[in-house]
């Protein structure tokens, strides 16, 4: 098997699943507990939050262990809407952000009133900084940006974005990293982020785990309510050997990213230089300033489900839009928003690597997708 479905989840680490299950046997106690297994236990939990804070960099941060990206992200948005609407009730975020943050701003229009203003992206999946300015008002208190998108892989300008937010100072900057963590270089602290979201399975660690970082001093209504864990910000017993393994899968990945990111790199160039040269093959991938692991490409006029299970066939696992979109066959939000009508949109597909990838991957890959290709051009004839 060759699976190249990494950013719809990855294999957890080996020592990811050690150090769960270690945690989870030996450290049962409740971290609110006041004997001493408990005071144990939460010790366990600041050092894990500690060490996720040293391995990415952040000093005046606060983290607060989730369920994973869609609660962080639901935590952000609803949270930081919730605790400031009597200064504004409007909100900036990208027109190809994941699901998890455009379904939570339409609750929060239809329910309670905010506008959102999309910020439209070019034919290469990017946001223009002038476009951002530009949609900033008196009322505006988020402004929520991805950093890497999960389909075609394009690198938002986070930077530059927060930059210009540092002149905003009553608008929180909120980022959805889920994609970005260790696979392409970004300060959360130097690009002045409010709040960011990480997910362990987008990065070898664990489903269900996950986490919202919290610039020190911003103020959120807690999503979850009930008991005072995490300084109030997240009710319910901690899950302690998630935050933990966590840690571990933090930890570890950086260490790859250090290691063997250039190799990835090479991977994806191979591949795209290769898919370039195929005849029927369009690449939606930017060729500049996108992501190392992501390619997304279309064959137009073959249906992009019967081309992945076809490469299935062959040993190879792709996907067609986000494994969260996938059931719903329709045509990608992502691709159509950068104008790339609805023929590509239909017939995407997306080849996502992980650390352990070479430009080894090329050749069988090739030799699984040419002749697929090839026949389904011929039965459209
Ligand atoms: N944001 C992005 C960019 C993602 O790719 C995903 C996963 N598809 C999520 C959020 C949601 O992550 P989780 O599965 O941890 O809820």
């Amino acid at each position: 098997m060759i699976y190249l479905d990494n950013s719809s989840t990855t294999e957890p680490y080996e020592k990811v699943l050690d150090v769960y299950k270690q945690t989870s046997s030996r450290y049962f106690g409740n971290p609110s507990s006041l004997h001493r297994l408990g005071t144990e236990t939460e010790q366990l939990l600041e050092a894990a939050a500690q060490q996720i804070k040293k391995t990415l960099g952040l000093k005046n941060y606060d983290i607060v262990f989730t369920s994973g990206a869609t609660e962080a992200n639901n935590a952000a948005l609803k949270g930081a809407a919730w605790a400031n609407m009597n200064k504004g009730r409007h909100i900036i975020a990208s027109a190809i952000e994941h699901p998890s943050v455009t379904e939570t701003l339409d609750q929060l229009t239809e329910l309670i009133g905010f506008e959102v203003t999309y910020l439209p992206v070019d034919q290469d999946g990017f946001v223009s900084l002038k476009d951002v300015k530009a949609a900033i008002r008196p009322d505006t208190i988020i402004v929520s940006v991805m950093h890497v998108n999960n389909e075609v892989g394009s690198i938002q300008p986070i930077k530059e974005i927060g930059g210009l937010l540092k002149q905003h100072g009553n608008i929180l900057f909120h980022v959805d990293h889920v994609q970005g963590i260790h696979k392409v270089p970004l300060s959360i602290e130097e690009a002045g982020i409010d709040l960011c979201t990480i997910s362990g399975h987008k990065f070898h660690g664990l489903k269900g785990t996950g986490a919202l970082i919290v610039k020190k001093g911003t103020r959120l209504i807690p999503l979850i309510t009930g008991g005072s864990q995490q300084k109030g910000v997240r009710a319910g017993t901690e899950h302690t050997a998630g935050a933990v393994s966590l840690a571990k899968a933090v930890n570890l990945s950086a260490r790859d990213m250090n290691e063997r990111l250039s190799s990835v790199e090479a991977a994806k160039n191979a591949l795209m230089e290769r898919l370039c040269r195929t005849d029927g093959v369009v690449i939606n991938t930017p060729a500049e300033n996108s992501a190392p692991h992501i390619i997304n490409f279309s064959v137009p006029g073959v249906k992009a489900e019967v081309l992945l299970h076809m490469l299935e066939e062959k040993g190879i696992y792709v996907s067609t839009t986000a494994a969260c979109s996938a059931r719903e066959h329709k045509p990608s939000r992502v691709l159509l928003q950068m104008n790339k009508g609805e023929q590509i949109a239909s017939s995407s597909i997306r080849v996502s690597l992980n650390f352990s990838h070479t430009a080894d991957i090329t050749e069988p890959f090739m030799a699984a997708l040419v002749p697929a290709v090839q026949k389904l051009k011929k039965m459209m004839r």
